[in-house]
Formats: C-alpha cells, sequence, structure tokens
C-alpha cells in the first residue's frame, strides 16, 4: 500500500477580525501508526463551525483557545483504517473532535468517540444534522426554550446547520415557527422547503416592521444565534414569561472590539419583563447525544426534518470555506469532504 501523508491545518497566528489564509498553516506529516488499542482514522467529512472562530483568539472561553501550532479543532466524520482495537475494526464509521487532518489516531476511551450508523441517515449528517448542530438545536429549543403548543418560536440564522433545525423541531412540538435569515432565497427555502411559517430578511431596511408583522401575539421562544441588530428587533417582541436559549451570536465574533458588544443580558436588563434566558453549550447533554442521533435521524427517515449541505472539496479549502459562515455564502450545513472511504 502507498505511504499515508497527514495534511494538517494548523493556526499559524492569531486573527485580527476575520481568518485569513495567512492565519493557517498547511503541512504535510508522515502517519503515525496505532498503538496498542488504539485505530488510525482516515477523516471523511470535516466540519466546519462558527465556534472555531473564538478558539483561534487568545481569550478565556468556556474552551481552552488554541495554541500557536495546534491543528484546528473540528468534528469529523471519519473511517477507521488500520486498527488495533478489538471494538473499532477497519471499516467502522467514527465521529469525533479530529480537527482540521486528514488522519489521526483514535482510542476507544475518548469520551467525544461515537461511531456512527450508516443506516440511519447519510454518514456526513453525523457532523450536522443528527450531530452537534442538531443536537444543539435539540437539547437548546427543548430543554432550554421549553416550547409549548401554539407558542410563537422565532429562531435566527435560520437556514443554517443549526437554525434550519430548531425551527422544523419547533413545527413537531405545534409551535409556530418563524424565521430570520438574510435575503430572500434563503427565506423562501426556510418556508417552502424547511416549512417555517414565516421568514423575515433581516437585511431588509424594514426588518424590525416586518418582525413584528411576522409575530402578531409577541414572542414566546427566541433562539439566539447571533446577536447585533436582529436581537435588538426581537427584544421589544418578547412576550412576559418567554424564554431564550442563547446558543451564539455569530455577529460578533469576528470583532475587533468584542468589550463594546452588547451582551443579550444588557439588552434583556433594559425590558420591563426581562425572559428567562441563559447561555447553553450543547456537551451539557453530552451522555444523551447517541439517543438524541438516533431521534433526529428517525425524523429525516420519517420525512419530518430536512437539512441542506454545502459541500467543499479538499481540506486545503478550509480555510477560504471557514470565512464562508461570516459572510453568509454557506446554504445550510457547511462541511468539506477530504477523503473518500476505502
Ligand atoms: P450556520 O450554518 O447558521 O451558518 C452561519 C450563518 O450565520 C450564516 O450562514 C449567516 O446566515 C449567519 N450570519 C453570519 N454573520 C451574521 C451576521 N453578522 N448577522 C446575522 N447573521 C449572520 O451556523 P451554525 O448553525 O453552525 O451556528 C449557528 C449559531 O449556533 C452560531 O452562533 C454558533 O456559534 C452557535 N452554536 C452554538 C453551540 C452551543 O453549544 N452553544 C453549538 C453549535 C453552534 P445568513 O445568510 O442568514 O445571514
Amino acid at each position: 500500500m502507498a505511504e499515508r501523508t497527514n495534511t494538517r491545518i494548523t493556526l499559524k497566528s492569531r486573527p485580527h477580525g476575520m481568518p485569513e489564509d495567512e492565519n493557517y498553516d498547511i503541512q504535510q506529516v508522515a502517519v503515525e501508526k496505532p498503538g496498542d488499542n488504539e485505530m488510525l482514522l482516515k477523516t471523511l467529512w470535516l466540519s466546519l463551525d462558527p465556534y472555531m472562530r473564538g478558539r483561534m483568539n487568545d481569550a478565556k472561553s468556556y474552551a481552552k483557545p488554541l495554541d500557536i501550532g495546534e491543528v484546528i479543532t473540528a468534528g469529523v466524520v471519519s473511517q477507521v483504517v488500520e486498527s488495533n482495537a478489538a471494538d473499532y475494526p477497519v471499516g467502522t464509521i467514527v465521529t469525533g473532535m479530529y480537527g482540521w487532518q486528514s488522519y489521526a489516531i483514535g482510542k476507544p476511551d475518548d469520551y467525544r468517540l461515537f461511531k456512527v450508523d450508516p443506516d440511519l441517515a447519510p454518514i456526513s449528517t453525523a457532523v450536522g444534522v443528527t450531530g452537534m448542530p442538531g443536537q444543539t438545536a435539540y437539547f437548546g429549543l427543548l430543554r432550554v426554550g421549553k416550547p409549548v403548543a401554539g407558542e410563537t418560536v422565532v429562531v435566527s440564522a435560520a437556514s443554517g446547520a443549526v437554525g434550519g433545525v430548531v425551527g422544523q423541531i419547533a413545527k413537531i412540538e405545534g409551535c409556530r415557527a418563524v424565521g430570520i435569515a438574510g435575503g430572500k432565497k434563503k427565506c423562501d427555502y426556510v418556508v417552502d422547503e424547511l416549512g417555517f411559517d414565516v421568514c423575515v430578511d433581516y437585511k431588509d431596511p424594514d426588518f424590525p416592521q416586518l418582525l413584528a408583522a411576522a409575530c402578531p401575539d409577541g414572542i414566546d421562544v427566541y433562539f439566539e444565534n447571533v446577536g447585533g441588530d436582529v436581537l435588538t428587533a426581537v427584544a421589544p417582541l418578547l412576550n412576559k414569561g418567554s424564554r431564550v436559549p442563547v446558543c451564539g451570536f455569530i455577529s460578533a465574533y469576528n470583532s475587533t472590539d468584542p468589550q463594546n458588544i452588547e451582551t443579550p443580558e444588557q439588552v434583556f436588563a433594559k425590558l420591563e419583563h426581562p425572559p428567562e434566558s441563559r447561555f447553553f453549550i450543547v456537551t451539557e447533554w453530552i451522555d444523551e447525544f447517541e439517543a438524541s442521533a438516533k431521534t433526529l435521524g428517525t425524523w429525516i427517515q420519517e420525512g419530518k426534518l430536512k437539512y441542506r449541505e454545502t459541500l467543499v472539496e479538499g481540506i486545503e479549502n478550509a480555510p477560504s470555506a471557514f470565512r464562508m459562515l461570516f459572510t453568509g455564502d454557506n446554504f445550510g450545513k457547511l462541511m468539506v469532504k477530504v477523503g473518500d472511504p476505502e
């Protein structure tokens, strides 16, 4: 067999604003041999997610920042191509946090390693709709948003990996689902394909009025993905007793002046009836991931859960593809196809 080479992408310097190609180093290194009870994993699909931007900063957060020279963090779908681990024979498909690289060594006791069931859904969804983003929508909405049938659920970044699932689960729960997305094409998709009741374009100059018109009974649950002007328009429409799962605030991730960003807590403190709101991290429910993946996969099979993927070919294109998340050039779950199964 030809010698395997690992293409890996590391952090060369910390970005100031939007990450540029010069912030990364692309290296070719020899593939390591798996040791006792280890396996060699070949990356098939690499997930690109907004949280990776935060890891590139040298700032305290819920997760440790990347060191300079470290492989960029990412969830991947991989195939076991060499194995010394009895429970993971060659050919097994797994998902785990192995980063921007084409091969990695896996250990069965890694708590973030999961086997992927190829009969449940296409394996790429293990980093998408049945994986971390889908689970973020599932637990964030159901456990923090606590929607009740008949309520109005609003979600921003509604055509995306997380937002698209939030609105569809809201519909499954008998709620009215209102999306917020950038541009007519995305808004049409959110309503026509994903089945939301309505979707409002936040780039429209009349966005606050259009959102108010789309929510005649106010907002009971706001699933916060973007922050900024969108949050400012949502806040006055929140009903007494409303809930806000704070999932993310992508509009601020490339800010060069993070101290001056108004947080959801600051925005809500000005309201007469502040919502019940909290920031959550999907890994709070990691012990339930296998069960929720099955639920999400079953919904796909039943036609209740639709999704869209933006697929970029080649790991060397990960740096440019990553920027799509912040320009809105992705449409649905963004991922890179790194290799083919053997
Ligand atoms: P998406 O697939 O939704 O892609 C990001 C989208 O964000 C873009 O397509 C764009 O959509 C929108 N966007 C980008 N910049 C702005 C802006 N300045 N203002 C408004 N919208 C913007 O990403 P994900 O679904 O993967 O992530 C969505 C959110 O969920 C992020 O904030 C992420 O950090 C968060 N998250 C949190 C987790 C947690 O555990 N708390 C776990 C996973 C994700 P458009 O074209 O419509 O503007």
